[in-house]
């Protein structure tokens, strides 16, 4: 293309909030048959909320609040603030008179696992499944059911272990963005196929990708493992579209061909990505491939 034609493209996909970051991505994004979203913040809403919460051992409820807030106080992960906001006030209902928790030490993120430490002399761990048999956790088969249960409902179990034993768990559940299925549907009409990789566990995800009509779905991966993904899809051909918002999308946002991020995204994300969605809108996806179609074939 010709670099007028760059730059009156660029103009436009600004004035719609769609912030392209130089003619390249925009030439390839004409070419893209793939679009693989991230879940969590871009296909879903992002801001989750607990719905359940159960005990697995004789720990009091108040104990078991004050272990999980203190692990998780110290985490940026989206899940860990609904958890700790859910345990504050069930903390407080269950007769606890201030907000004072107990401090953690030797505190460590486990990316995309969740995070560990100790409070006083127990061990505590936060977070999902791998994370247990990461650190040799038994998990029964009452835990599982609780899972499952949840999972197929499209939630995601937050397990606590103390001292390795399982103390009980949390349900979290982030709604799918209003406009996802629409985006997926049009993006079909387009003949793009649309693809879902995320760090959670295959059944939320599976039931998260058949809510907005995704078929093809990679689950349980982390960051560098996305950025994988996308290298994969690369090799049929085409150019591929990457779409995501946090930190964990920016290997794969930097290894498409068009990276996307969502403008209310981490700066991580944003720095990585050639297109930002300033309005968040992931109707803006079609916005910035339809742009790009426009004017590819407009110079040919
Ligand atoms: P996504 O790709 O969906 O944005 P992440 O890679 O950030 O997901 O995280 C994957 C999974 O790791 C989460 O779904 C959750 O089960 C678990 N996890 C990560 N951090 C935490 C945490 N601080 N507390 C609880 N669970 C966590
Ligand atoms: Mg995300």
């Amino acid at each position: 293309a010709t670099p007028t034609a760059i730059m009156v493209a660029t103009g436009k996909g600004a004035s719609q909030g769609v912030l392209i970051k130089g003619g390249n991505a925009l030439e390839k994004a004409h070419k893209v048959k793939l679009v693989v979203f991230d879940k969590t913040g871009t296909l879903t809403v992002g801001k989750p909320t607990v719905v359940s919460a159960v005990l697995f051992s004789n720990i009091s409820m108040q104990d078991f609040c004050d272990v999980t807030i203190s692990a998780e106080a110290n985490s940026e992960h989206p899940i860990a603030k609904a958890v700790v906001d859910h345990a504050k006030k069930l903390r407080q209902k269950h007769g606890a008179e201030n907000e004072h928790h107990p401090e953690i030490e030797d505190f460590e993120v486990h990316t995309g696992a969740g995070v560990s430490g100790k409070v006083g002399e127990q061990r505590i761990l936060v977070g999902n499944r791998r994370l247990m048999h990461a650190f040799n956790v038994p998990v029964s088969n009452e835990v599982e059911n609780y899972i499952s249960e949840h999972e197929q409902l499209a939630r995601t179990c937050v397990l606590v272990a103390v001292d390795g034993k399982i103390a009980g768990a949390f349900a979290v559940t982030d709604p799918v963005k209003p406009d996802a299925a629409r985006v997926v549907s049009f993006l079909k009409s387009m003949d793009i196929t649309s693809v879902m990789v995320t760090g959670d566990n295959w059944a939320t995800a599976r039931a998260i990708a058949s809510e907005v009509g995704i078929q093809m779905v990679f689950a349980e991966t982390d960051p560098l493992g996305k950025a994988d993904k996308i290298k994969e899809l690369q090799l049929k051909g085409t150019p591929v579209a990457m779409v995501g918002d946090g930190i964990n999308d920016s290997p794969a946002l930097v290894a498409a061909d068009v990276g996307m991020a969502i403008g209310a995204g981490t700066d991580v994300a944003i720095e990585a990505a050639d297109v930002v969605l300033i309005k968040s809108n992931l109707e803006d996806v079609i916005t910035a491939l339809d742009l790009s179609r426009k004017t590819m074939s407009r110079i040919r």
